[in-house]
């Protein structure tokens, strides 16, 4: 609130002291000022403010303009109703401003300047010119059209000249949110700011007071260089700078503007005309060079942030060329490729001789969809130790094309070990370590795929009378019979031979292509070894168990679950034998069809 105050008190002893002294100085034929900067500062304290808070401003500087006019210009008659057109142009500047630009970058974009412009330097000044001229030919005769163009050319030139540098003084240049680095200045650069504005002003002098040879282009020098050196700031100065020598000259009647063959209000325009082609140049250049700063300084921020992460991460960052060639890699890089220099190696020197297609795919995958990120999880040896390496690839696309390649690789063995671990534990029973159900169904999904060309054998392995076990010995009794179970099939284990648990005291083997004949003998082989095991329980009492068991030979690709039930039809049939048997069964089912088993073989002590 009370900074608001401030700012009210200060806008407005700005709007005073600027009209009073253009009243005083630019009247040139006792008609309208011909420079009018007052509108430009009122409507930027009401671009400060919201519409509710517009009042007390407004009567203040309604009743500021007043005395202006009254003790400075037409006198006390029309001092008010001038005031009153004076203070409503501010008003409608700043309310179109907002309404056609609620952005409010009116000094910090090109639209922006454009809108203000417009608005601020040619809509607004038009329209209340029919007002204005009306009460100063009222107040002193004339042709009416002379004050319209006085007042068109006054106002309009002084809302286009002085408006972007009393916002960006005001400091609401600045709710872009990107601190204006031109608009806090050093000794240094304060000193260098003001000779930049006297060889402005001097150059001024010397190309506008002179008529001898049309160097108006001249001064527009040293307002770029000011518009270079100090931005916004240095734009908006360097011309209000030109502004104040070339109203001079016309004040004198001397020099370029002096001198053209038009009336006073025909070479004020010219001029407005002249200065506004300078802001229109130095202004966007500014702008421009501000963003351009503003770029430079984030790339700086950026860079020291990756040089933090990529000093201390552990993973390795690098940056590849276009053609995946590493341009940078950070420290860690070292130890997780193994090389001390890597520069100008492709990525896949990270990774085994087999994974080059993998990472030339890759590094393509990523080119073509940039702004994806590619995932690759391969393992590499180290010495003689297993790594597992993770290595995250990005296209970087800048300027309608790939530019280069960022990459992170991480070691992730751990990770990984973990994970094989789980899966491991997934597929494997608990109690007796063989594969389990999942595992087994997997494994004979892989043998159904081409069962045609390649029979193999499914067989069901089921304990006989188990439940009398744990009835007459014990639970863990149980459990300590399946393990030594399990081991004798992990006794009878091969390459081409597999068993898993499939559930309770029931056992699932697979006999490859290869092995498919020997299926039969593997199984009556394990069936006299269960048979002639001598199993004992904690009290030292011994007895025999056996087991019954249904083999398929699988002919056709079937699902798995026509293949098990295959398989469960001869095991039925061993148990209804009087168990301890093998009973053998050919399968020719199709995908969803009906099985059709066609006994084979009868073998065991029941057969
Ligand atoms: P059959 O000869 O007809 O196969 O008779 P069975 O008793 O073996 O068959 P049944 O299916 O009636 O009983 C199987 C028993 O296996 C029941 C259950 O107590 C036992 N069993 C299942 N899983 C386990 C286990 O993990 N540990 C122990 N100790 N027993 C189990
Ligand atoms: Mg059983
Ligand atoms: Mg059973």
């Amino acid at each position: 609130m009370r900074r608001e105050v401030q700012s009210i008190v200060g806008y407005a002893a700005a709007f005073f002291a600027a009209t009073t002294a253009t009243i005083f100085w630019t009247r040139y034929s006792g008609g309208l000022a011909l420079f009018w900067p007052g509108t430009a500062i009122a409507a930027a304290l009401f671009l400060t403010l919201p519409y509710r808070k517009w009042a007390v401003p407004a009567g203040i500087l309604l009743v500021l303009s007043t005395i202006a006019t009254a003790f400075f210009g037409f006198g006390p008659g029309p001092a008010l109703p001038l005031a009153f057109v004076n203070v409503s142009e501010a008003l409608l500047t700043a309310h179109l401003l907002r309404k056609f630009r609620p952005q409010g970058d009116y000094v910090t974009s090109g639209p922006g300047i454009l809108a203000l412009i417009g608005i601020a330097g040619f809509a607004v000044p038009i329209t209340l010119s029919l007002f204005g001229s009306f009460i100063a030919w009222r107040a002193v005769g004339g042709e009416w059209w002379l004050h319209t163009m006085a007042w068109i050319v006054g106002h309009g030139l002084g809302a286009m000249l002085v408006m972007p540098l009393v916002l960006l003084i005001s400091g609401y240049a600045r709710s872009d949110g990107a601190p204006d680095m031109s608009l806090r200045l050093s000794p240094r650069r304060t000193v260098e700011f003001i000779f930049v504005l006297a060889l402005i002003a001097g150059i001024s002098t010397a190309t506008i007071f002179q008529t001898g040879f049309p160097l108006l282009f001249l001064p527009m020098v040293p307002v770029v260089l000011a518009s270079y050196r100090f931005g916004r700031l240095g734009a908006t100065v360097g011309v209000l700078v030109v502004t104040v020598v070339a109203a001079a000259s016309l004040a004198q009647d001397t020099g370029h503007f002096a001198a053209l063959d038009l009336s006073m209000a025909g070479k004020a325009l010219f001029l407005q005309f002249y200065l506004a082609v300078q802001l229109l140049i130095a202004l966007p250049l500014a702008i421009a060079l501000n963003q351009r700063e503003r770029l430079v300084a984030d790339i700086i921020q950026r860079e020291a942030l990756q040089r933090l992460i990529s000093d201390h991460s552990d993973d390795a960052l690098l940056h590849l060329d276009r053609e995946g060639l590493i341009q940078f890699a950070s420290p860690a890089s070292r130890a997780l490729s193994g090389l001390e220099n890597l520069d100008g190696k492709p990525l896949s020197t990270f990774f085994g001789a087999f994974d080059h297609q993998i990472i030339e795919e890759a590094l393509s995958g990523a080119r073509a969809s940039p702004g994806a990120t590619r995932i690759i999880e391969r393992s590499v040896t180290r010495g003689h130790a297993t790594l597992w390496l993770e290595a995250k690839i990005r296209a970087v696309y800048a300027a309608g094309a790939v530019r280069s390649f960022v990459v992170t690789i991480r070691d992730v063995t751990a990770r990984k070990l973990d994970e094989l671990q789980a899966t491991r534990e997934a597929r494997t029973d608990a109690l007796t370590g063989l594969p389990n159900r999942r595992a087994f169904l997997d494994m004979l999904e892989e043998q159904l795929v081409d069962a045609k060309e390649a029979p193999f054998a499914l067989a069901l392995i089921d304990l006989d009378h188990f439940k009398r076990v744990n009835d007459t010995y014990g639970h863990d009794t149980g459990d300590m019979v399946l393990k030594r179970i399990a081991g004798l099939m992990r006794e009878h284990t091969t390459r081409k031979c597999i068993f898993a648990r499939l559930g309770g005291e029931e056992f699932g083997m697979i006999v490859t292509r290869d092995a498919v004949d020997d299926a039969l003998a593997i199984c009556e082989h394990l069936r006299e070894a269960i048979a002639g095991k001598r199993m004992a329980d904690q009290d030292g009492r011994t007895f025999n168990i056996t087991a019954s068991i249904g083999i398929a030979r699988i002919v056709e690709t079937c699902s798995a679950s026509v293949a098990m039930n295959c398989a469960d039809a001869p095991l039925y049939a061993a148990k209804a034998a009087g168990r301890n048997a093998i009973r053998v069964a050919q399968c020719e089912g199709s995908w969803g069809s009906p099985m059709r088993v066609v006994p084979r073989h009868v073998m065991g002590d029941a057969g």
